[in-house]
Order: structure tokens, then C-alpha cells, then sequence
């Protein structure tokens, strides 16, 4: 595919480009301005029609092209832009899967407060022992009159504890072929009945709270809360998975995170000589940058199937698992080159960056295995790409 830009994308990158260089603080400005900033920032893009730039126009988005789409995540990323608002789960599938499979009063309670990022929701599929194979989700839904009663765990729910709301897979039928006895709820995560428990992780305080169980004591869901018909939640999990997995601009994080590396290893000394000396070393980074080149080259071969409408599934899995060893292998890398050196001490690579490498290197679970583990990405790669056998 060609990806020149035509001149009508030419002048929307501009646009861009003019906004950010006015309206955008310095990373020290923004230092120094704290909190504040954030609301301010969403707000002057919410006014661009920004926040939920690819949802369609008459839902509140900004109803981009996919290349206007693609644009304007380059040109965030290159000027180290926040995210687009505050609910990233709401805007990135809880919005989607409500615009293709909810009804039009759904859309019109939702949809606003998270372009507006009012709302923050959490994703409620994984239960214990039921993760790769959500399928066989247990948490159960009955109804009872115009309500859902729910009762059971979920379980690794991030952000559950400052959530709002939680778009939640239950199961409604027990008496059908797994993927058909599954719906999607959306529930008020202060209704009676409801309990977040925090995980506390191996990762110490950076992660000490992002993760929880969540138990389900005869909490009551109005049945108006229901998205799409029930039965169907496994199809709008699947268009949420590949929603979640995607993510062609991130290469542009992994050129960032390669540059404070080279800087790091510069600076570095192996057994008493400068780190760059080994041969070792060099080709470890070398590596790294065939292997961001390997994932522009993914997302630029997913963009064109995005364009021409066609299935992306397998290219958003093989840029889950790329990207997220990629990260976890350079944190490790910087790590190594740390050695003992603290991370909050002294002038270093470390204390500059606040420890971001140990908190890439430590905090791999979240980059490895939320979303989906790199197996079952590999399985969906062997089955639906490369049209291998399952057994
Ligand atoms: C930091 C973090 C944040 C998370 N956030 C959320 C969240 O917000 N909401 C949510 O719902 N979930 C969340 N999760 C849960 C996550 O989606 C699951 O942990 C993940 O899908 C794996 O499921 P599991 O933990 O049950 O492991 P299992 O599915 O039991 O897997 C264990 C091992 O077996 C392998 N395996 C399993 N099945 C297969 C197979 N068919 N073929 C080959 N290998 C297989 C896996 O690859 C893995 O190595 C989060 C997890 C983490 C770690």
C-alpha cells in the first residue's frame, strides 16, 4: 500500500502539528503545573473532537479515517503527548463495544461521560482459573424480573478500586455450549453487594494497588444494563480483544525507550570498561532496533488491512506479543546496566527516569500477560494466520 499521505492528510498532520506546538506545555511546564494539567489538556482536545477520534460523529467522536487515525497517534506520540482522556478502557472498548452492540439509550448515558472523561471503567473478564480460556467464564447472571442478580469473582481487575463502572462478561445461560451462555453488563461499581479486594504485586510500591478481586454478592443490575442481546458476549469480547491488542504508534514509545538506552549504555561501564566496548551489548541493541523496525512494518501491514476492511486479528496478536517482549527485554537490558546502582540516587539514566527501568522490567506481567498471554497470542497466529491444525 502506499502511504503517502494525500494532501487532505498532509493538512490535517499540520493542524495537528500547529496545536500541539501552541497548546501543548513543555515536559517541564507540565512538571510544574502537576494535576492540573490533565483536565485542562482534555478538554482543549475534547473541543478538537479528538477524545474518541475513531468513533463515528453522530456518537460524539471525531469520526477520523483510519489514516487521519493514524496520524494523529504519530504526531502525540512524537510531541510525548498524554493519552487521549482520562478513560482509556471506556474510549478504547467499553465505547466501541457499546456503539456496535448497544442500543441508542445506551449511547446517549455512556458514551458523553467518557469523551468528556468523567467515567473510568475496568474490564471484567478473568475470573480465577478462567483467563486464556474465558470461554468458560463462571461469574453467574440470573434475571429476575426487569434486573440481573449477579453473584461471583472476578479477579486481576485493574483500577477497580477508583472505577466507576465495570463492562462486565457474565454468565447467563449455564446450559449451552460455553460461548453462547455468555452476556456483557455494564454495572455500577457502587451497587450494594459489590467488594474490591486489592492484589498487591511482587513489583513494590509503583504497583502496589493497580490490581483487585471483585465479589459479587446478590448484586442487582437493572437488565437495561445489558449490551447486545444475551448470548452474545463472547462475539463482543472478541471485537474488544483485538481492539485491546492493536496499537500501531506504539512503535514510536519503543524509538524512545531505544534512545534513553543508547544513552543509559553510554554512560555505562561493564567490569571497568564502557558498556558500548561489548560486542555483546551492541548487537543486543542493534537488535532492538531491527525489531522496532519489525513492528512498524506489522502495524504499517495492519493499517492497510484496517483500510481495505479486512480482519486484523491476527496482525493485532503477533503486535501484542512483539511489542511485549520487545519493552520487557529492553527494561531488562537496562536493568543489567544499571547493576546495583539505585534508581532514585544520584545523576543517573535511573534516577532521571524515576526507575523505569525496573518498573519495565519488574512490572512485565502487566506488559506480558495482560490482554491475553504470549501463548495464546501464538495460538491465534498458528490457527488463523498460518492455518495450522489445533491438535
Ligand atoms: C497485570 C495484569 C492486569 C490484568 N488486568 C485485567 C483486567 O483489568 N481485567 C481482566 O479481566 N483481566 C485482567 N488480567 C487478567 C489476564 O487477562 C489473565 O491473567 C490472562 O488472560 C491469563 O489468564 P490466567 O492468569 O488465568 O492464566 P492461565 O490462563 O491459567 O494461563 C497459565 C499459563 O498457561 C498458558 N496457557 C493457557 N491456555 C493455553 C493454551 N490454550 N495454549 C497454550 N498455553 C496456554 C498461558 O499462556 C500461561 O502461560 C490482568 C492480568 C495481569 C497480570
Amino acid at each position: 500500500m502506499d502511504f503517502d499521505l494525500t494532501a487532505d492528510e498532509k493538512r490535517f498532520r499540520d493542524e495537528v502539528r500547529a496545536f500541539l506546538a501552541e497548546q501543548l506545555p513543555s515536559l517541564e511546564e507540565r512538571k510544574k503545573i502537576g494535576p492540573a494539567f490533565f483536565p485542562e489538556w482534555w478538554r482543549k482536545i475534547r473541543e478538537k473532537r479528538w477524545v474518541g477520534f475513531d468513533w463515528p460523529k453522530e456518537c460524539g467522536g471525531g469520526g477520523g479515517t483510519i489514516m487521519e487515525q493514524y496520524v494523529l497517534k504519530q504526531e502525540m506520540l512524537a510531541a510525548r503527548a498524554p493519552g487521549l482522556g482520562r478513560d482509556y478502557t471506556g474510549l478504547g472498548w467499553v465505547g466501541p463495544a457499546i456503539i456496535q452492540f448497544g442500543n441508542d439509550e445506551q449511547k446517549a448515558r455512556y458514551l458523553p461521560d467518557i469523551l468528556d472523561s468523567k467515567s473510568a471503567w475496568c474490564t471484567g473478564y478473568s475470573e480465577p482459573g478462567v483467563g486464556s480460556d474465558l470461554a468458560a467464564l463462571a461469574c453467574r447472571a440470573v434475571l429476575d424480573g426487569n434486573e440481573y442478580v449477579v453473584n461471583g469473582q472476578k479477579t486481576w481487575t485493574s483500577m477497580a478500586h477508583t472505577g466507576t463502572g465495570l463492562y462486565c462478561m457474565v454468565r447467563t445461560d449455564p446450559d449451552v455450549p460455553k460461548h453462547d451462555g455468555i452476556s456483557c453488563l455494564l454495572i455500577d461499581l457502587s451497587s450494594p453487594g459489590i467488594e474490591v479486594r486489592p492484589i498487591e504485586s511482587f513489583a513494590g510500591d509503583h504497583f502496589a494497588h493497580l490490581y483487585n478481586d471483585v465479589f459479587f454478592r446478590d448484586v442487582r443490575v437493572p437488565a437495561a444494563n445489558r449490551v447486545g442481546e444475551e448470548g452474545e458476549g463472547w462475539e463482543i469480547i472478541c471485537s474488544a480483544l483485538e481492539r485491546e491488542r492493536s496499537g500501531i504508534a506504539e512503535v514510536n514509545r519503543h524509538h524512545e525507550a531505544l534512545e534513553r538506552l543508547f544513552k543509559l549504555a553510554a554512560q555505562s561501564r561493564i567490569a571497568g570498561r564502557p558498556a558500548l566496548e561489548s560486542a555483546v551489548l551492541r548487537r543486543r541493541l542493534a537488535a532492538f532496533d531491527a525489531r522496532i523496525e519489525a513492528a512498524r512494518l506489522n502495524g504499517l501491514r495492519s493499517l492497510t488491512r484496517q483500510v481495505r476492511d479486512e480482519n486484523t486479528q491476527s496482525d493485532s496478536s503477533i503486535n501484542k506479543l512483539h511489542n511485549c517482549n520487545l519493552l520487557v527485554e529492553m527494561a531488562e537490558t537496562g536493568m543489567e546496566l544499571l547493576g546495583g546502582a539505585s534508581p532514585y540516587l544520584g545523576d543517573t539514566e535511573a534516577s532521571l527516569y524515576k526507575g523505569r527501568w525496573q518498573i519495565g522490567a519488574l512490572g512485565w506481567p502487566t506488559t506480558v500477560i495482560g490482554g491475553g498471554t504470549p501463548n495464546v497470542q501464538k495460538n491465534i497466529i498458528a490457527e488463523r494466520m498460518l492455518g495450522l491444525p489445533k491438535d
